[in-house]
C-alpha cells in the first residue's frame, strides 16, 4: 500500500514527495492513545474502534497507549475505566497498554538531542510573564503567541527554572494530505515555539506523541479531528529528527441532535453508562462504526463483516450526528439475534440491580432462557428485559391499578375463581393444554376468549401486555399461577 504525502515546508516552494508509511516489517500498525482524564466516551470508543478495525482488516497491529503525561489530570481510576470500556467492547489490543509516564527517560534523551542540535532552546519566561503578555496580546485584538524572546539566549542560566521550547519554522506552509479530510494547509507563522518539556521536567503531548509514534512504528494515525491543528506542529518535530511522518486520518466530530459537539447535555456519553443502561457491546460497536463509516445501505454488521469491509475511504468527511433512537433500535435487533441462553446470563446482573433476584440466588437457567426467549422481540434493552422477567420470577406481582380497575371487576373475579378450580385439576400444565381449558371455558360461558384471557393476564403479569398468555402461564408455572389467581380472587 502506498500513500501520497506532501508536507510543504519551504516558503513558496512545494516540496512534494511520496511516503510509504510502512515500517521495516511492512506491517500496518495503529494505536489508540487516550488521555486518562475521563471515562471512555463515545467519541474515544469510536476512534478506538476505527483503529481496531483498520488493524484487523490489514492484518496489522493495534497498540494501546495511555497518554498520562499530564499528571495533574490523569488518574489510575480513569486508566482502569478506559481499559474496562475497551474490554467490554471487545476491542482487544495487541500491544500495551504502554504508559507514557514509564517512558520519561526516552523523552528526555530526545529532548537532549534537539537541544544539542540547536532545534530546541531553554525558555526562562515565568508563567506570570507569559500570562501578562497573553493578556496584552488579547487586549490588542491579537492572537496570543509566544514571541520567541528566549530563542537567542546563548548563555544558559542554570539557576533559573526553564521550560524547553521547540523552534518552529516561522515561514512557509505545511500541507497535510489527510486520508479522510484531504489536503489541509497551515501557515507556519501561525505556529508558536511550543513547550516540549515543562519546567518541572515533564514532557508535553505534541512532543511525546511524535516520539512514541516513531518508537512504536505507528504507520497510520487515526484520531479525532480535534487534533488536526496539532498535526503541522507534530510534522515539524518529525522533520527536526529527520523522521518520515506516518499517515494521518482525522475523524469528523460527533454531534448531538442540535448539531453541537456531543456532550453530556445530549445524554450519556460514557461507554460504560450504556452497559449500565442494558446495551449489548456488539450493538454499541455496530452503532459507533456507523457514526462516520458506511457500507452501502447496510445497517447491521457482524464483527467479521466489519473487519472484512472496513476501509478509511468509506469514512465521510462531515460530522456524524448521534441518534439515541437508532442506537436503541440497533440494540433491539441485537437482542433478537442473540441466543436466549446468553441473554439470560447477561440479564442476571440487571435482575440483581433491579432487586428482582438477590446476589447468588440460584436460578434454573434453562427455565430462565425460555422466559427470555418469550420476551426477546418485545424488549430493547437488558434493563427492559430484566423488568419484564419480573413476572416470571417473583412469587407475586404488583398489579397496575388502571389494569385492575378495568379487568378485575367482580364479574371477572367470579370467572377467575372458576378457572382457578379447573387449573388446579390440570396435571399437564403446558401451553397447549392451558389453551384448551381457556377455549372450553369461553365456550361454556358464551364469552370471547379475551374476556377471560385479559383478566388472567392482568392477574399473572400485573399489566395488559405480555407475550402469548398460554406460553407465559406455562413458564410462570402452575404453582405461582394458582397463587396469584388466589390472591386476586381474595381481593389482593
Ligand atoms: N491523547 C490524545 C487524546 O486523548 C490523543 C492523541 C493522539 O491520538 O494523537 O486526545
Amino acid at each position: 500500500m502506498s500513500l501520497t504525502w506532501l508536507h510543504e515546508l519551504e516558503a513558496n516552494s512545494c516540496l512534494c514527495y511520496n511516503v510509504d508509511p510502512m515500517n521495516k516489517n511492512n506491517k500496518i500498525r495503529v494505536r489508540f492513545a487516550p488521555s486518562p482524564t475521563g471515562h471512555l466516551h463515545i467519541g474515544g470508543a469510536r476512534t478506538a474502534l476505527f483503529n481496531y478495525l483498520f488493524a484487523r482488516h490489514n492484518n496489522g497491529a493495534f497498540v494501546l497507549r495511555i497518554e498520562d503525561t499530564d499528571r495533574s489530570r490523569s488518574t489510575e481510576e480513569y486508566i482502569e475505566a478506559i481499559i474496562e470500556g475497551m474490554r467490554w467492547l471487545k476491542l482487544d489490543w495487541d500491544e500495551g497498554p504502554y504508559r507514557q509516564t514509564d517512558r520519561f527517560d526516552i523523552y528526555r534523551s530526545y529532548v537532549e538531542r534537539l537541544l544539542n542540535e540547536g532545534k530546541a532552546y531553554r525558555c526562562y519566561c515565568t508563567p506570570e510573564e507569559l500570562e501578562q503578555r497573553r493578556q496584552e496580546a488579547l487586549a490588542q485584538g491579537k492572537t496570543p503567541k509566544y514571541d520567541g524572546r528566549c530563542r537567542n539566549i546563548t548563555e544558559p542560566m542554570p539557576d533559573k527554572p526553564s521550560a524547553i521550547r521547540f523552534k518552529m519554522p516561522q515561514e512557509g506552509r505545511t500541507v497535510v494530505n489527510d486520508l479522510i479530510k484531504g489536503v489541509v494547509e497551515f501557515e507556519n507563522n501561525q505556529l508558536e515555539d511550543l513547550i516540549i518539556m515543562r519546567s518541572d521536567g515533564t514532557p508535553t503531548y505534541n512532543f511525546v506523541v511524535v516520539v512514541d509514534d516513531i518508537d512504536m512504528e505507528i504507520t497510520h494515525i487515526i484520531r479525532g479531528d480535534d487534533h488536526l491543528n496539532n498535526t503541522p506542529k507534530q510534522i515539524h518535530i518529525y522533520k527536526a529528527f529527520g523522521w518520515e511522518p506516518p499517515a494521518f486520518g482525522h475523524l469528523p466530530m460527533i454531534l448531538g441532535a442540535d448539531k453541537t459537539r456531543l456532550s453530556k447535555r445530549h445524554g450519556a456519553t460514557s461507554v460504560m453508562a450504556y452497559k449500565d443502561m442494558g446495551y449489548l457491546p456488539d450493538a454499541l460497536v455496530n452503532y459507533l462504526v456507523r457514526l462516520g463509516w458506511s457500507y452501502g445501505d447496510q445497517e447491521v454488521f457482524t464483527k467479521d463483516e466489519l473487519i472484512k469491509y472496513f476501509s478509511l475511504e468509506n469514512i465521510g468527511k462531515s460530522a456524524a450526528v448521534f441518534n439515541p433512537e437508532k442506537l436503541l433500535w440497533l440494540n433491539s435487533q441485537y437482542i433478537i439475534k442473540e441466543d436466549a441462553k446468553t441473554l439470560a446470563e447477561m440479564a442476571i446482573p440487571f435482575l440483581i440491580k433491579e432487586g428482582i433476584i438477590s446476589e447468588g440466588q440460584e436460578l434454573d437457567m434453562e427455565w430462565l432462557s425460555r422466559a427470555v426467549n418469550s420476551l426477546k422481540e418485545r424488549v430493547r434493552t437488558l434493563v427492559e428485559l430484566a423488568n419484564s422477567l419480573r413476572y416470571y420470577i417473583l412469587e407475586y406481582v404488583e398489579i397496575d391499578p388502571k389494569a385492575k380497575e378495568k379487568f378485575l371487576k367482580p364479574e371477572n373475579i367470579k370467572n377467575l375463581s372458576e378457572l382457578h378450580e379447573i387449573l388446579t385439576r390440570l396435571t399437564d400444565f403446558t401451553a397447549a393444554e392451558i389453551e384448551k381449558v381457556f377455549h372450553s371455558f369461553a365456550e361454556k360461558h358464551g364469552i370471547k376468549l379475551g374476556a377471560i384471557a385479559q383478566p388472567v393476564r392482568v392477574a399473572i403479569t400485573g399489566g395488559t401486555a405480555s407475550p402469548g398468555l398460554f406460553e407465559v402461564l406455562e413458564i410462570v408455572g402452575k404453582d405461582k399461577v394458582l397463587k396469584r389467581l388466589s390472591k386476586v380472587i381474595e381481593g389482593g
